[in-house]
């Protein structure tokens, strides 16, 4: 719960605004309606206390114009989305440090449904790096919507994501789209998705790693064990009682912390056992991404900042260089380092979900 919502004056009077509005009330949050579209008061004496007034905030505003000017993002997906930027958890590696400019607030965008509706210009366009999905351009267009901000970490706040879920569920049904959307969260609330009319167009992924990493890097998450049955809520068969979605699993950020084969090999294990459903039978429709951990100089930095006391390790001399198209640098796991967890990981997923492709290592 945040401790200060803001509206912008233009996100107040949209429609989906308002809806925000009143389930907020309904949450007796103290609300502020700014007089203007800019939100104030995140700055405090220093980083640290910066970082604390802006993650317990949550701004209602409208998306700018460049947020319809969709981007690539490969290799989770060909388009991403962005229902709002910024997430009220407290990951030390956290994703967003570094990307996003300014105080680490929650934007959440009020003029969601307009951009909902122009992702359909977008449908059966892909970009020229289309990774797992394949170059069939009869296959649907893949849209991700959470590359900012955990869905999950502000759904009983805003409804967005059940909008999206909606939204191209709808489209399919009658048969006007092509348009697929992907999710993934560390959160475990998804009652309130489990009868919505997704139409197999939302695939439900969950964030999950090694019970040690997520208890001492991943500050204010759902635990693990939350968030695996959250998973098996969602991929459940409705006439099992659960929400009939496809799902997926992202086991990130992999890191090779000491006994990291006897911690990763638990959490695979727990996998299998919470998925014991006709997962056998093929009627789970499941698959896995691996990402492993990275950083670069400017998220380092950031990160530093917001949590100097981590123990997260972000040593450059052990680590390799990748550079991107831009010319920035990355530092990933050196190459043999890369390819023994790649190797281990590829192998212990097989063995144990044969019919749960793995669409990528990174
Ligand atoms: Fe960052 Fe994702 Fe953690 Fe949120 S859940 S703090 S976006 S890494």
């Amino acid at each position: 719960m945040p401790k200060r919502v803001v509206f912008t004056a233009d996100a107040i009077n949209e429609p989906f605004g308002q809806a925000i509005y009143e389930r907020i009330s309904a949450l007796d949050l103290p609300i502020e309606i700014a007089k203007n579209n800019r939100i104030t008061g995140l700055r405090g004496a220093d980083e640290r206390e910066t970082y604390r007034l802006a993650k317990n905030t949550l701004a209602i505003v409208n998306a700018p114009p460049s947020a319809f000017k969709l981007q690539p993002i490969p290799p989770s997906a060909d388009w991403q989305m962005n229902l709002a930027e910024g997430c009220p958890a407290h990951c030390h590696y956290c994703y967003l440090a570094g990307s996003l400019a300014g105080p680490p607030v929650v934007r959440a965008y009020a003029n969601l449904p307009e951009m909902l509706a122009h992702t359909a210009t977008y449908e059966g366009t892909y970009p020229p790096n289309r990774s797992w999905q394949g170059n069939d351009a009869s296959r649907p267009t893949t849209f991700e919507v959470s590359c900012y901000t955990d869905v999950l970490g502000i759904e009983h706040l805003t409804g967005s994501l059940a909008e999206c879920i909606r939204h191209f569920g709808e489209r399919q049904m009658g048969h006007r789209g092509h348009g697929q959307l992907r999710f993934v969260s560390k959160y475990d609330q998804v009652d309130s998705l489990l009868d919505l009319p997704h139409n197999g167009q939302t695939r439900a992924r969950f964030s999950i790693n090694a019970d040690i990493v997520a208890r001492r890097l991943e500050g204010g998450t759902a635990s693990v064990e939350a968030r695996l049955q959250a998973l098996r809520k969602l991929a459940l068969p409705k006439e099992l009682g659960g929400g009939g979605y496809p799902v997926g699993v992202v086991i990130a950020p992999i890191m090779p912390i000491p006994g990291w084969r006897e911690h990763y090999t638990a959490l695979l294990d727990r996998i299998a056992e919470v998925i014991d459903f006709p997962r056998n039978a093929g009627l789970v429709d499941m698959n896995v991404e691996f990402i492993s951990h990275r950083f670069t100089p400017g998220s380092k930095e950031v990160l530093l900042q917001w949590y100097p006391n981590t123990s997260l390790e972000m040593d450059e001399a052990t680590r390799a260089q990748k550079r991107n198209k831009f010319g920035g640098t990355k530092y990933v796991y050196r190459p043999e380092e890369m390819k023994e967890m790649k190797n281990f990981f590829y192998a212990e997923w097989q063995h144990r979900f044969p019919n749960a492709p793995i669409l990528y290592w990174t």
